[in-house]
């Protein structure tokens, strides 16, 4: 069995968490498709919730969709740089209440933090102190079974607004472009907006879940053509396109080194 990981032909016998890995660390680009087995591989952990507090490295993980029947209302704004994520409703029980119908709580029931309580405390720790922002990775769902990292962002801010006829928590995060003191990733990020999810289901659809460049089916990268920090929009298909990651390391080296 070979190394979930992306483009990694390691052989390994080591088993957990149902996936099989070499051990090295990879890093995600904001971009790259992926399963949710390699999600989790990247993850180091079986993401169950949506709102996932410092994980790994103490970095935060959410999970989003912004797919027609979606649970939660999240939106992009700025262009693809500011991401207004929804709290989580309180788990089901089995009074037949439906969630939905009560206030988000930021405590649970044994009067710990809920995942609102501790990502609505952080975000008012930095609007305090403006002292390590919170660093949050974001995956988007975009199909039944399928992924996209949308990038690194942090927590700028978080409140609690109506929301029909109950209480909801929002928070807002910007995606990381250029950032001092995160030694994190961010050279990765190369200034890229975040491809709204309609725009990337009509490429996905367009290109027929192939690389553009040779047909393959494995893993795959929505690419700006002509990239974010050269002028070219997010927001348009025509200028995104699915390549594999060897085409698409292939095309950052050429911008990189020429
Ligand atoms: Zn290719």
């Amino acid at each position: 069995m070979t190394c979930v990981r992306r483009g990694c032909l390691v052989v390994t016998l080591v088993q957990s968490l149902g996936t099989r890995t070499c051990g090295q660390v990879e890093l995600a680009r904001a971009g790259d498709v992926m399963s949710y087995l390699e999600m989790c591989s990247y993850e180091g952990v079986n993401l169950q919730k949506g709102m996932n507090f410092r994980l790994r490295n103490g970095v935060s993980v959410i999970l989003m969709s912004l797919r027609p029947g979606a649970p939660y209302a999240d939106r992009i704004e700025e262009g693809g740089r500011i991401l207004i994520y929804e709290g989580h409703d309180v788990p089901k029980r089995d009074n037949d209440i439906d969630p939905k119908t009560l206030d988000q709580q930021a405590k649970n029931p044994t009067g710990t933090l809920s995942q609102n309580g501790l990502f609505y405390e952080a975000a008012v720790r930095w609007k305090r102190t403006h002292v390590k922002p919170e660093l949050v990775k974001v995956y988007e769902k975009i199909r039944p079974g399928m992924w996209v990292y949308n990038g690194l962002f942090t927590l700028v801010d978080a409140w609690r607004e109506t929301s029909g006829e109950r209480r909801v928590f929002k928070f807002k995060l910007e995606l990381i472009g250029d950032v001092e003191d995160v030694n994190f990733e961010a050279s990765e990020i190369d200034h890229t907006r975040l491809i709204p999810a309609q725009v990337k289901m009509e490429v996905w659809k367009r290109d027929k879940g192939r690389c553009v460049l040779c047909g393959s089916t494995e893993n795959l990268h929505f690419d700006h053509i002509i990239p974010y920090s050269k002028g070219g929009s997010s927001l348009v298909g025509e200028n995104i396109r699915l390549l594999c990651a060897t085409h698409n390391l292939a095309k950052r080296d050429k911008i990189d080194y020429q």
